[in-house]
């Protein structure tokens, strides 16, 4: 049963990752963005721990809804309301239940993910971090090394695609060649699930 503490454990690990990467992040959002990604996402989950500190939330639900809102206001980027609303309306599946099961936990990311193309406008193939995002939840009842994988796979997959969707798109074919920042975090924060679990 994963319980608030392992979601607390999983966003800091993403907050770790992210800081770690954030030069590569905002490089792969240079030539097809505008080179924000990995600030952006800093500073987003920099608030996140700092929220979660603060209020320590003791629900599952809670510690997600809580990290999804501070996404959402601190991230000025396209990815802040995608990455937020990507949390929050997790968080909102899984209710108020103290712990919650795997299978429990995958049913309701996979609700988050159905949210953020809802919200984006994005399918499977448009250059974004929804290519990351669904082969994870595609994965995800295989366990969190299946779904950290697939992410990876599905962002390095992002390289030859052309871009539909955000700032990318704007280039046309000058977008391919150039593996997704977006997708390139949600590998990470995918893979962070792996941590929190401590695979
Ligand atoms: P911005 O494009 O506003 O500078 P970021 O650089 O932080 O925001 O994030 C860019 C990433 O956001 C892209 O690499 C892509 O993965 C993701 N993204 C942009 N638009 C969409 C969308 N409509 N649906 C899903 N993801 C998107
Ligand atoms: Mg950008």
């Amino acid at each position: 049963m994963l319980d608030a503490e392992f979601f607390r454990r999983w966003m800091a690990a993403t907050a770790a990752s992210v800081d770690r990467e954030a030069e590569r992040l905002t490089a792969l959002d240079s030539p097809i963005g505008d080179a924000d990604h990995g600030s952006n996402l800093q500073r987003g989950f920099k608030a996140v721990t700092a929220a979660l500190e603060k209020d320590a939330p003791d629900t599952p639900g809670a510690v997600l809804a809580l990290a999804g809102r501070t996404l959402i206001s601190t991230v000025g980027g396209a990815s802040g309301p995608l990455y937020g609303t990507l949390l929050r309306s997790t968080g909102k599946a899984l209710g108020d239940a103290a712990e919650v099961g795997e299978a429990q936990f995958a049913e309701a990311l996979r609700a988050g993910v159905d949210k953020v193309m809802a919200l984006g406008g994005a399918a499977p193939g448009d250059k974004t971090m929804i290519d990351a995002l669904v082969p994870a939840v595609d994965a995800l009842g295989e366990g969190f090394g299946a779904a950290r994988a697939a992410a990876e796979e599905g962002a390095v997959a992002t390289t030859p695609l052309q871009a539909r969707k955000g700032r990318a798109s704007y280039l046309g074919e000058r977008s391919i060649g150039h593996q997704d920042p977006g997708a390139t975090s949600s590998a990470l924060l995918v893979a962070g699930l792996e941590e929190a679990a401590g695979e």
